[in-house]
Formats: structure tokens, sequence, C-alpha cells
């Protein structure tokens, strides 16, 4: 049975309560694989890294938690916790997820969309295709020409442009909503939009929705300084590098 994404439901969800389903052994014994009924950890997914934290045992004991240190969703919407620590089936269990780490990859994961929200300002015909929100690794990408001699000014812009977003701030929602109903919201609604966790949109601005199930920041001004680092363009695919200050 799938696992009930408590993260999906407001833009902060770093604690909760669950119960134990499943604990097993993996990795050659050296990890504890644990699912829960319900979870507020992330899965690396989307782009975005996966949470870490602690699963704190129904005897309340710290010394006794269950070091989160891995977060996967498989093909069926179960979500594995892969970490170390003594918990079994049954367990009434209370979760805290790390939130330095969330909100680093929550602020990344949104400063992606504000790019695409200054790609569709400037009224660049750029389709997005897959990101990359990581410390290590920020960009989106898009199916779009752009000859070389242009990448420089239009650096300039998308950064003038996704800065100006930021700096105006914004009151997002979320919205769940079969798929068929996204393109009222959202420009692009991807074929492909996984099936293994619920459909949901956040609006960033009245016109402008994406079809996501990472975590976003409630108001864009909570990114910080956005700098656009790099722009590459070749066979049809544009790519655009990018950093928050702060972050990488
Ligand atoms: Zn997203």
């Amino acid at each position: 049975m799938a696992t009930e994404l408590t993260y999906l439901n407001d833009f902060v969800v770093l604690t909760g309560a669950a119960r134990v389903l499943s604990v097993n052994a993996v990795d050659d014994d050296s990890r504890t694989d644990v699912v829960l009924d319900r979870t507020c950890f992330y899965p690396r997914g989307g782009g975005q890294d996966w949470d870490t934290g602690v699963i704190r045992g129904a005897s309340g004991d710290f010394t006794a938690d269950f070091t989160v240190e891995e977060v996967r969703l498989d093909p069926e919407g179960v979500v594995h916790h892969l970490g170390a620590g003594p918990l079994a089936v049954g367990d009434e269990v209370s979760l805290q997820v790390d939130v330095t780490r969330r909100m680093v990859n929550t602020r990344l994961h949104s400063a992606g969309h504000v790019v695409d929200l200054a790609v569709e300002r400037l009224g660049l015909p750029w389709v997005p295709g897959k990101g990359a929100h990581y410390p290590h690794m920020s960009f989106v990408e898009y199916d779009a020409v752009l000859p070389p001699e242009e990448v420089e000014a239009v650096l300039a812009q998308v950064q003038q442009a996704a800065r100006g977003v930021i700096d105006a701030g914004s009151s997002n929602e979320i919205r769940f909503m079969p798929v068929s109903e996204m393109g009222a919201y959202c420009r692009n609604v991807p074929a492909n939009i996984p099936t293994n966790k619920p459909a949901r949109i956040v609006l960033y601005t009245a016109d402008f929705g994406v079809p996501c199930g990472g975590t976003h920041v409630a108001d864009v001004s909570g990114i910080g300084t956005l700098t656009i680092t790099k722009i590459k363009s070749k066979k049809g695919l544009t790519k655009v590098s990018y950093a928050v200050d702060g972050i990488n």
C-alpha cells in the first residue's frame, strides 16, 4: 500500500506521527529499511534530494532514535527510510526531518521554478525538460536552441527577470487535482507525470502553476539571491545553471 505523503499537504511539514509497517535488513545487513503508514520525509525525486532526520520510537528515548540516512520512493508509491536504529513493526513513532538540509533543498528546488517563471516572463519559447536542484549541481534544461552569440545577453535577461520575481515575493498555493485539469493552471504539463504519488500543482502566481511533488517555499522571497552561473546550448537543449547565495 502506498505511503501517505504528508509533506505534500503544506509548504513546511517537518514533523509527524506514524506507525511502523515493516522493518527489513538491507545492503548486506548494514542498513535497515523502514516503511511507515505515513511520512513527512521527502524521498529523492524530481531533481530534489532526499530528507534526512530521525524516527523516534515509542520509548521516547532519543538514544534509541532511528537515524534516517536516505529516503526512496518505489514504483508502488511506498517510501523506504534507510538507516540504522532499533524499531519494530507496530511501533508508534514520531518523525523529525533535518530542517537545515530540507530548507537548502527547498530553496534550490524553488529557484529552479523561478528560472522557469523568468523564462516565461521573457516570452522565450523554451519547453522545460529535466532539472537538478542539488547543492553541487543546480540547473534547469529546456528544449530550445540558443545561438552562441546570444548567450551572454539572454543570461543577463534571465537573471534580471528571476531576481525581479524573487524581489516581488509571492503567496504560493498548493492544489491537488487530476492531471487532466492541470492545463488550466500550468503552461507545461509533462506527459510522464509520476503516477506513484498524488497529482499536485503549486501556483507561484495565479497564472503560473507547476505540476510538482517536490517541496517549495511558500514565498519566493525566501529563496534569497539567485545567480545564473552559466547557459550552455547544444543539440537543441539549453541548460541554465544557477546558484543560490549561501548554498552553492
Ligand atoms: Zn518542482
